[in-house]
C-alpha cells in the first residue's frame, strides 16, 4: 500500500536509472499531496517519490536524495548553517512580470484575487504562448539556483536575484512555477510537516532496501519494518540533526546499522530538551513520586548550547540552532578559561545570563536583550554574561559528574547551575524562594536517575518540569504566539498599528490558528517599534496557511515574529480557531492577554501548539471546578 501511488508520481519516459531527478517529478508529487487532506496518503505519495529517487540514483549518488529531501522540507542546508529562502513579495512579483511579459500592476491584481503568488506564477506561465518547449528542469539545477539566490548578498544582489528567478521561471512547465515560487517565499503550504517527510524517507529506504535484496515479506512484517525504520531515522536525526550526514550514511550503510554511523557530533547542534510547566510543588512530587530528582535554578537568560570539536574550535548555538558565536564574542573568549586542560570535545547545555561583574548579581533577561545581536565587538560590550552549565549531552547523574570533572568555575564568567536535591515541599519551597531572590525565574526540576533521565533532544519532556514564580502567583505559563495581523490605531495612534492579531502554530497541519487580539498596555514607543518591525512583513492577502476564523484585522503579516504573552484566562470562542476540535468544536481564546516580550530566539514554527493550549484550558477548567466545590463545602 505504501507504494500504491508510484505510477502517479513518476514522469513518463523522462527518468531512467542514473538520470538526474526531473524537477517535474517532485512538483507532480507536491500537487498530489496538496490535493489530498489525508495524512497517510500524503506520506504514501512522498514515500513513492523518494523511493523512485533512491531506486534510480546511480551507485554512490547520495546527492539526489539529499536534495530531494531538502526541497520537500523547503530548506537548503542544515538549520545551523542558515542558508535561508524567504524572498520578499515585491521581488517575486517583479520576476514573475519579467518572465511572463506582464506588467507588475497586472501581477499584483492577480495576487489580490488569488492570494497565492505560486498560483499566480503558474497561471501566468500556462496562459503564455511559447514557440519552443523549454528544456526540462532537473531537481539539482533548481536546488543549485535556489542556493545561489539564498547566498547572494550585498551590492546589486536584488537585481541578481530577480535575474536568476526570471530565468528559472522561464523554464517552468506544468506545476513547476507554482512550487518554485512557494519555495522562494519560504513556505510550500502543501500540508506536509517535516515529521512526515522523515517518515516517508524511512519508508522509502526500507522498501528500496527490501526490493534491492529481492526479499518477500508478509504484510505484517512489512508494517513492522516500516515502523522500526521510521523510529530509527527519528532517533538518529534527533541526535545528529543534519541530513548532510544522515542521508549519505543511510544509503551507504542501510537503515538497520544507521545508529552505528550517526551519533551525537560536536559541531552539529541539537534541538534542546524542553520542560513541562507545573503549577505547584505538590504536582512535582506527584509526578516524580518515589523517584530521585533535583531542583535547579531556572536562570532568566538565553539557552546556549556550547560545542567544542577535537581541534579546539568552539561554537555557541541558540535554542533554534542558530550560530551565536558572533553575538557572544565575549563567551567565546571566556570559554577556554573554564574548560580544564584535559578536556577535548563535548556538547554542553547551559543558560547565558546577564551578570553584574562587580556585585556578582544576576540581571533579568531584559538586560541581556539590550545587547546587540550582530557584529558585536568585545570592547563595546556593556552587559556581561555568565554561563550557567546544567547538562552534558549522557543519565543526568553521569552527566553532572562529567560536567564538574571537565569544567571549572570562573567567577562572573562560568558556573554550574545551582541545584539542591531536596525532596519535601518545604525544602523545594525554600529553594524556590531563594532562586527568585537571586534573580532567577524559578526552578527546573529534573529526574536524576533511571532510564528516564536521558537527554531527550527537542522533547518537552515530563522528566523536566519547570516551576516559575509567575505560576505561583496564579498567572500561569506564558504562551509564545505569532503576530499574523494588525489593526490600525485610533486617536493619537493612527500612523502605527494599535492592536494585533495573534496565532498559535499547529505543526501537524502546518497551520497558524488565530487566538486573540491584543491591544492594551503598549506604550507609544513600543507601538512604534512593533510598527517598524512589522511593516515590512505586510502582505496583500492573508496567507493560505492561516486559519482565520472570524477575525478581521486591517492588515496581514507574514507569520514570522513571535511574542511571549501572558493571560489571566482562557475561554471558548466562536471567532478564533486555536485548538478547534480539541476541547470542543469552538476554538480557544485568551482573555486579557498581556505582552511580555519579543521572543527572537523562537521562529514562528516554535510557537505554542494547540495541544498545549487545550491542556491549559482544561487544567484551568479543572481548577475552577475544584474551587467551586471547595466553596460549596464551606
Ligand atoms: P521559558 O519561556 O519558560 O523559558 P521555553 O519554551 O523557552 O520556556 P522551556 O523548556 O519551557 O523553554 O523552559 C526551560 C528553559 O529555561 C530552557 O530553554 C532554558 O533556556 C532555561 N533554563 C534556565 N535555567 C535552566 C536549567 N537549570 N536547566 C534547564 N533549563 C534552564
Amino acid at each position: 500500500a505504501a507504494l500504491s501511488r508510484k505510477d502517479d508520481v513518476d514522469v513518463k519516459g523522462g527518468w531512467k536509472t542514473g538520470d538526474p531527478v526531473p524537477y517535474a517529478a517532485l512538483t507532480k508529487t507536491f500537487a498530489l499531496i496538496e490535493a489530498t487532506t489525508k495524512r497517510l496518503e500524503k506520506t504514501a505519495l512522498l514515500t513513492s517519490f523518494l523511493y523512485l529517487v533512491i531506486q534510480r540514483s546511480a551507485d554512490g549518488d547520495s546527492k539526489s536524495l539529499l536534495q530531494a529531501v531538502y526541497l520537500c522540507i523547503n530548506r537548503l542546508s542544515p538549520d545551523y548553517v542558515g542558508v535561508e529562502l524567504g524572498i520578499g513579495e515585491s521581488l517575486l512579483i517583479k520576476a514573475i512580470g519579467e518572465s511572463t511579459g506582464r506588467s507588475i500592476a497586472v501581477v499584483k491584481a492577480d495576487l489580490k484575487k488569488e492570494g497565492d503568488l505560486g498560483l499566480v506564477a503558474m497561471n501566468s506561465k500556462n496562459s503564455q504562448r511559447v514557440l519552443f518547449k523549454p528544456k526540462p528542469l532537473t531537481l539539482s539545477f533548481v536546488f543549485a539556483n535556489l542556493r545561489e539566490i539564498a547566498l547572494t548578498s550585498g551590492h546589486s544582489s536584488q537585481a541578481k536575484k530577480v535575474s536568476i528567478i526570471t530565468k528559472l521561471l522561464a523554464a517552468c512547465q506544468d506545476f513547476e512555477a507554482k512550487y518554485i515560487v512557494r519555495s522562494l517565499e519560504g513556505k510550500l503550504r502543501i500540508g506536509n510537516a517535516e515529521r512526515s517527510v522523515v517518515v516517508a524517507l524511512a519508508h522509502a529506504a526500507v522498501l528500496a532496501e527490501k526490493d534491492k535484496a529481492g526479499k518477500k515479506w508478509s504484510q505484517e512484517k512489512l508494517t513492522k519494518k516500516l515502523e522500526e525504520g521510521a523510529n530509527t531515522i527519528k532517533s538518529v536525526y534527533s541526535e545528529l540533526p543534519s541530513y548532510d550526514e544522515v542521508i549519505p550514511a543511510l544509503l551507504k550503510h542501510g537503515i538497520e546499522d544507521l545508529h552505528e554511523h550517526c551519533k551525537l557530533t560536536p559541531g552539529v547542534p541539537l534541538k534542546p530538551m524542553l520542560a513541562k510547566p507545573t503549577k505547584a510543588i505538590g504536582e512535582v512530587l506527584d509526578r516524580f513520586e518515589n523517584k530521585r530528582f533535583t531542583c535547579e535554578y531556572k536562570y532568566d537568560g538565553e539557552r546556549a548550547q556550547v560545542h567544542r570539536l577535537e581541534d579546539g574550535t568552539v561554537g555557541v548555538f541558540s535554542r533554534n540552532s542558530e550560530d551565536m558565536s558572533k553575538k557572544y564574542p565575549d563567551l567565546m573568549e571566556q570559554l577556554p578559561r573554564c574548560i580544564k586542560a584535559s578536556t577535548k570535545s563535548f556538547v554542553l547545555d547551559a543558560e547565558a545570563v546577564a551578570i553584574d561583574r562587580t556585585t556578582g548579581k544576576l540581571m533579568p533577561f531584559q538586560e541581556l536583550s539590550r545587547r546587540k545581536r550582530k557584529d558585536v565587538k568585545v570592547e563595546d560590550i556593556q552587559v556581561r554574561v555568565c554561563l550557567f552549565a546544567f547538562d552534558l549531552l549522557k543519565t543526568l547523574q553521569e552527566r553532572r559528574e562529567l560536567l564538574r570533572e571537565h569544567f571549572q568555575v570562573v567567577s562572573g564568567e562560568f558556573d554550574f547551575a545551582k541545584s539542591s536535591d531536596g525532596e519535601t515541599t518545604d525544602e523545594i519551597q525554600t529553594f524556590l524562594e531563594q532562586s527568585v531572590k537571586d534573580g532567577c525565574e524559578g526552578l527546573m526540576v529534573k529526574m536524576l536517575e533511571t532510564d528516564a533521565s536521558y537527554y531527550e533532544p527537542s522533547r518537552r519532556s515530563i522528566n523536566w518540569l519547570k516551576l516559575k514564580k509567575d505560576y505561583l502567583a496564579g498567572v500561569g505559563d506564558s504562551l509564545d504566539l505569532v503576530v499574523v495581523g494588525g489593526y490600525y490605531g485610533k486617536g493619537k495612534r493612527t500612523d502605527v498599528y494599535g492592536a494585533f492579531l495573534l496565532a498559535c502554530y499547529d505543526s501537524d497541519s502546518e497551520q497558524f490558528q488565530t487566538i486573540c487580539k491584543i491591544g492594551t498596555g503598549f506604550s507609544e514607543e513600543v507601538l512604534q517599534s512593533h510598527y517598524d518591525a512589522l511593516k515590512p512583513l505586510e502582505l496583500t492577502k492573508v496567507r493560505g496557511d492561516v486559519r482565520v476564523g472570524g477575525a478581521k484585522p486591517d492588515v496581514w503579516f507574514e507569520p514570522q515574529i513571535v511574542w511571549e504573552v501572558l493571560t489571566a484566562d482562557l475561554s471558548l470562542s466562536p471567532i478564533y480557531t486555536a485548538a478547534q476540535g480539541l476541547v470542543e468544536e469552538r476554538g480557544i481564546s485568551l482573555r486579557f492577554p498581556r505582552f511580555v516580550r519579543i521572543r527572537d530566539d523562537k521562529s514562528a514554527e516554535d510557537a505554542t501548539g494547540p495541544e498545549q493550549i487545550a491542556e491549559m484550558y482544561e487544567s484551568q477548567a479543572l481548577a475552577q471546578s475544584k474551587g467551586k466545590k471547595k466553596k460549596g463545602d464551606d
